[in-house]
């Protein structure tokens, strides 16, 4: 009888073993949403990860120096103790912040699912490998917050290509990459799904891409992760009258918040910047 995932006990780590990405895949997608991100930075203020897990998006995040507020978002407790760790500054932080201002972090045990008014007014909502985690009652849910709800300029989401899984030998035919996965979309799924978004929120447009490039000769099964870019038409503001009618105060559950400050510098006239002798 062929193993179930849990048994297997697979993950993304392990499938590398065998296709080396270089930078590995997770760092290829962190690196993809903050180029994307710090080419926006004029439009890129407050950012929200659903699905942070341990937080390590923020290693990037932190270096978007005018952003104010960034909110990670997971509903696994123990995933948040460590997203908290992450998230705290460093000493380094305070001692050679090239920050352009003050931003907050907050850290919140919440769902996708669920609304929560403290989202209202982000600019950008990331998904990063969150969706084909996710129940089928939650994944139904995620459009109503994301693209009815909050509204933002922006909205990154990633998951696996299931055509690139011909690559992985370990993986038996039609398992999954890891073990909590409820699906893996080819791209003809992830389109549809992402073509409904759209049928029902068209205050948005798409575009698909991804990372993880596949091996020269089989370029026909595409990136090994999927990426959807969602983007709010400019002349199109958020039609969110309903949202002041009804109370989606405090859904989430509020762990830590963190101050970054802002560059010392920048509080002053203006920087002095030293000639350096050329050699
Ligand atoms: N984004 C992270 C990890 C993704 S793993 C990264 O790229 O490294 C998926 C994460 O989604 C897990 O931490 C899981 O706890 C979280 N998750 C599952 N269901 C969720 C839900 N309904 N709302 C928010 N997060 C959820």
């Amino acid at each position: 009888m062929m193993k179930t995932n849990e048994e297997n006990d697979l993950n993304e780590k392990e499938l590398e073993s065998e296709v080396k990405f270089n930078p590995p895949l997770y760092i290829q997608r962190y690196q993809f949403v903050f180029d994307l991100l710090n080419k926006n930075s004029h439009l890129v203020t407050k950012i929200a990860d659903f699905g942070a897990a341990e937080g390590k998006i923020m290693r990037r995040f932190k270096r978007l120096s005018n952003v104010e507020e960034i909110a990670l978002i997971d509903c696994d407790e123990y995933s948040l103790e460590i997203c908290s760790l992450e998230a705290r500054p460093l000493v380094y932080d305070y001692l050679f912040s090239e920050r352009l201002i003050e931003m907050t972090v907050n850290v919140y045990n919440g769902s996708v699912a669920q609304r929560d008014s403290r989202l209202l007014g982000y600019d950008v909502i990331t998904c990063i490998e969150l969706i084909e985690h996710l129940k089928d009652e939650v994944l139904v849910a995620l459009p109503d917050n994301i693209f009815g709800f909050i509204c933002p300029k922006f909205v990154i989401i990633t998951t696996p290509n299931s055509e690139y899984n011909v690559m992985f030998s370990q993986l038996k035919c039609g398992q999954f990459r890891h073990w909590d996965h409820k699906f893996e979309w080819n791209r003809q799924q992830f389109t549809n799904w992402c073509q409904t978004i759209v049928n029902r929120y068209p205050n948005y447009t798409y575009e698909l891409t991804g990372v993880g490039e596949p091996p020269i000769c089989r370029k026909d099964i595409g990136f090994c992760t999927q990426i959807a870019i969602f983007t709010r038409f400019q002349s199109n503001e958020c039609p969110n009258e309903i949202n002041v009618c009804e109370d989606y105060n405090n859904n989430y559950k509020l762990i830590e918040t963190f101050k970054y400050p802002m560059n010392k510098n920048n509080k002053t006239e203006s920087q002095t910047y030293v000639d350096w002798p050329t050699v």
